[in-house]
């Protein structure tokens, strides 16, 4: 049974509808992320669990009842800001130990649990520390610290990053997962970054205009995104909406089924009723350093001309941004480059898109056929 379940969660201001009919289940020590665009209703939905935000339809579920009627400080959830929201005059223990305080938590328990919740977020020679005293990263070890301490049903956590510098980001995020893990406590985090999803989450809803488009495991989203906006919005993504000149590759697709199959999505493709789509990393410059050559190709894929527009290489890899004759361009990512393909712009160059590696989208509903 899910831990904490949203049905029908619908949320209108005004004249914008903000959630639409969201119904999620979340399992109980699961890290489930929300993400999606600014304006998607991800803050919305946040903090409709929370209890800050009443919803005009749907229920709030945690543990199998509803926590519809309860006010925020009777949900038994924890929650981490994006602006840390700690309290300025007070110091680093006395942050973390107010929710405690206000529960009516023993001393000596306060005292424990305080110095335990520090020792997770690694902030343990900061105790007596004034806030202002503190770097950003280590202020939001301290929100992290105080919503954990009381040891909340559920810990909320709205775009808890965003404030910090990239190499904090990284960092944190990493500390957040395992912190997590580590406490097993079920965790709701909001998020726009995609990459941070994908690092931190056991599952990620995506979320589009009030709407969820999909949820999956990190690997589903990026691997089989149900939906073209789930497929640009989590990693690049390369979208053709007709096909490149001189595709050749009939000959090349298997023998099975699965050949005809292809076919009917390629004239799709052809005939303007699909999209096709494809990750840089998965488009292969043929006769480049990862490609294997010629009749040594292991799999079935589509085979064009293209050529090289740009070439940014930094070291561990290159970026290319190649056009075809008919004016399709493609972003292609190559991990191990060779030094004349470096130094390649404007070059031809042959392309190998592998059969396995294309997605294709419905041109009108644009879900995943
Ligand atoms: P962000 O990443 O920018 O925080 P979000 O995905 O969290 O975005 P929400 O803050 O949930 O989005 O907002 C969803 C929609 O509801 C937006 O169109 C927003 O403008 C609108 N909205 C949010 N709060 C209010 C409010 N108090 N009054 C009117 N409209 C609101």
């Amino acid at each position: 049974m899910a831990f904490v379940e949203l049905r029908g969660i619908s949320k209108r201001y005004d004249t914008v509808t903000a959630l639409q009919e969201v119904s999620i289940a979340v399992e109980a020590g699961e890290f489930f992320t929300l993400l999606g665009p600014s304006g998607c209703g991800k803050t919305t939905l946040l903090r409709t669990i929370a209890g800050f935000i009443r919803q005009n339809d749907g229920e709030v579920l945690v543990g199998g009842s509803s926590i519809d009627r309860l006010p925020p400080h009777r949900r038994d959830t924890g929650m981490v800001f994006q602006d840390y929201a700690i309290f300025p005059h007070m110091s680093v223990a006395d942050n973390v130990a107010f929710g405690l305080r206000n529960r009516q938590v023993a001393r000596a328990d306060i005292k424990d649990r305080v110095a335990s919740a520090l020792q997770t977020v690694h902030l343990s020679d900061h105790e007596s520390r004034m806030p202002h005293e503190l770097s950003g990263g280590q202020q939001q070890r301290v929100g992290l610290a105080r919503a954990m301490v009381i040891r909340p049903q559920v810990l909320l956590m709205d775009e808890p990053l965003s404030n910090l510098d990239a190499k904090l980001r990284i960092e944190l995020r990493e500390d957040i997962r395992d912190i997590q893990h580590g406490l097993g406590i079920t965790t709701i985090y909001v998020t726009h970054d995609q990459e941070e999803a994908l690092v931190v989450s056991d599952r990620i809803c995506i979320m589009n205009q009030g709407r969820i488009e999909q949820v999956g495991t990190p690997w589903q989203v990026y691997k089989q995104p149900e939906t073209r906006f789930v497929a640009s919005f989590v990693g690049n993504m390369n979208f053709m909406d007709r096909l490149p000149e001189g595709v050749t590759g009939g000959s090349a697709l298997p023998d099975a089924n699965g050949a005809a199959d292809m076919q009917v999505r390629l004239e799709g493709v052809a005939d303007g009723s699909a999209v096709a789509a494809i990750r840089p990393e998965d488009v292969l410059i043929v006769g480049d350093g990862g490609h294997p050559a010629g009749d040594r190709r292991q799999s079935s894929e589509l085979r064009f001309d293209a050529t090289i527009e740009t070439v940014t290489f930094t070291g561990r890899e290159a970026e290319y941004f190649v056009r075809t004759s008919n004016d399709i361009g493609l972003a292609v990512h190559v991990t191990r480059p060779t030094e004349a393909l470096v130094a390649a712009a404007g070059a031809p160059v042959t392309l190998a898109l592998p059969v396995e590696s294309l997605l294709f989208f419905d041109g009108k509903t644009e879900k995943r056929i």
